[in-house]
């Protein structure tokens, strides 16, 4: 079969990016500055976006008051030849544990990019109260499981965030913080749609971000060769 090229990241745009405006991640908001339909020259527009909205990377900055901020990583950081999908089914309130992951450490072990799928993305557009609030994250014991053991560059989720909000504010995040506050380069790929890779042969993912200067996060465009 032949080389294909498939997008991961959803569409950023009012029906597609959710929005909580109590987890700070606002809707994205496009404003015309000029429409041809106005009678003007052409149609320019600027937009505003949490850059934790829609599918996004973390970086460490996000929770390490010196962590490297987007504009430190170079553009090689963000390209995976390694990358590995595990299928890891999970529901309302459970949580990703470091049983579900070590019957694949022979294989993380070889990878730069672990992307976890939950298939709890199917809820997304169709209850986003269930993955706004009720998604299952890693839990801290995972997280420290996979900062320890192995070298990946990255890890992605088809999740709202790694960790399930509520409950990482009630323990002070610390999923994010063991990946993040380790004084390297790391990112999390969070809101991700990994639908597209069942079944395929993932041969590559590409993460592409906006360099934006000092920022702790962006919206990213990842895009996965198959073949
Ligand atoms: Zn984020």
């Amino acid at each position: 079969m032949t080389m294909r090229i498939i997008r991961l990241s959803y569409p950023i745009g009012n029906k597609d990016t959710l929005s909580v405006e109590q987890f700070k991640i606002p809707a994205p908001r496009m404003m015309p500055l000029s429409q041809i339909a106005d009678g003007m020259m052409s149609n320019v527009s600027k937009m505003e976006i949490g850059l934790h909205s829609g599918t996004h990377i973390d970086v460490p900055r996000h929770f390490d008051q010196e962590g490297l901020t987007v504009d430190a990583f170079e553009m090689e950081d963000f390209i995976f030849s390694a990358p590995l999908l595990v299928n890891i089914p999970k529901n309302v309130g459970e949580e990703i544990e470091p049983e579900d992951l070590r019957n694949s450490e022979e294989r993380i072990n070889e990878s730069d990019l672990l992307l976890i799928r939950t298939g709890f993305s199917k809820y997304r557009l169709a209850d986003d109260r269930l993955y706004v609030y009720e998604y299952p994250g890693i839990s801290p014991e995972a997280a420290t499981y996979l900062a320890d053991n192995f070298r990946l560059k990255g890890i992605a989720v088809d999740l709202l965030s790694i960790e399930n909000i509520p409950k990482g504010r009630s323990r002070g995040f610390e999923v994010h913080k063991t990946l993040l506050c380790r004084r390297r380069k790391f990112i999390i790929i969070e809101d991700i749609n990994l639908e597209p890779l069942l079944g395929e042969k993932l041969i590559k993912v590409y993460a592409i971000p906006l360099v934006i200067r000092d920022a702790e996060a962006s919206p990213v465009t990842v895009f996965a060769e198959i073949g």
